[in-house]
């Protein structure tokens, strides 16, 4: 389906990024991915990653730093050539009720969810230009439709990334790039094993599936949104999520 494609993906050494990353191989694309520092787990991926006949690149990349960035997009492009697929997947979170969150944990949020993404597609806005092709995805999440008490800067990032889905798909409509967001609900991976047992199990109690998502439940639908056969979508957010936000 993605045969001589070239894909980056963001945050591809763990959970949603990994699955991405591998489905996107087994479609047959040529996959980068940026990591932010978990080197034992970039290199897991790219292990898994060896399975198939595509060319894989990992680089360790701070998607919250402009500079490295744009270095590490040219560096990607070199190894792989021109990008048709973007999936801007890198998240973190910091959980805190509003009063208690300083000015630095809200922009350290800010900053890598949504300040890191736009960096991304600026910096591979021009090259979908001249392809007259190019697909981008951004992994919002369903809290930023719901909003979740305690997560304020990690909603107003996720629903940040909604507007940016939005206006860069009006953008580059007429040139063959499709732009849509994806907003998973509870998804097992490092970042929910890490929540306090009593709101994870508040939080699934709440999802008529109940269960979570498994990650490549989540990257089925990245990777469908970045195929040829999603040509007729753009501007739209994808919930899946078990039925939680409906
Ligand atoms: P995860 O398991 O914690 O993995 C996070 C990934 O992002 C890792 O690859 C990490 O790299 C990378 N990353 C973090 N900060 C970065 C930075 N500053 N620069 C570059 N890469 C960075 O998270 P996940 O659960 O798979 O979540 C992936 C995305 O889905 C996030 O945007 C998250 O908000 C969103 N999401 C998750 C859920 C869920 O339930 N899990 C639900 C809705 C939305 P290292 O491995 O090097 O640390």
């Amino acid at each position: 389906m993605l045969k001589g494609q070239n894909a980056l993906v963001t945050g591809g050494s763990r959970g949603i990024g990994r699955a991405v990353v591998l489905e996107l191989a087994k479609q047959g694309a040529n996959v980068g991915f940026f990591y932010a520092g978990n080197r034992q787990a970039a290199e897991e991926t790219l292990e898994l990653l060896a399975a198939y006949p595509v060319k894989a690149k990992a680089l360790q990349v701070n998607v919250a730093d402009r500079a490295q960035v744009e270095e590490a997009v040219k560096a990607m492009e070199q190894e792989l050539g021109p990008i048709q697929i973007l999936v801007n997947n890198a998240g973190r979170t910091l959980d805190k009720l509003t009063p208690m969150l300083s000015d630095e944990d809200f922009d350290s949020v800010l900053d890598v969810n949504l300040k890191g993404a736009f960096y991304v597609t600026r910096a591979l806005y021009r090259g979908f230009m001249r392809q007259k092709y190019g697909r981008i995805v951004f992994v919002s999440s369903v809290a930023a439709l719901m909003g979740n008490p305690g997560q304020a800067a990690y909603t107003a990032s996720k629903a940040g990334l909604i507007g940016l889905t939005k206006t860069v798909a009006k953008e580059l409509a007429k040139r063959g790039v499709t732009c849509n967001a994806v907003a998973p609900g509870f998804v097992e991976t490092d970042m929910t094993g890490a929540m306090p047992e009593a709101a994870r199990s508040a939080g699934l109690a709440a999802v008529p599936m109940g269960r979570m998502a498994r990650p490549e439940e989540i990257a089925s639908l990245c990777v469908f949104l970045a195929s040829p056969q999603a040509s007729y979508i753009t501007g739209t957010v994808i919930q899946a999520d078990g039925g939680l936000h409906m």
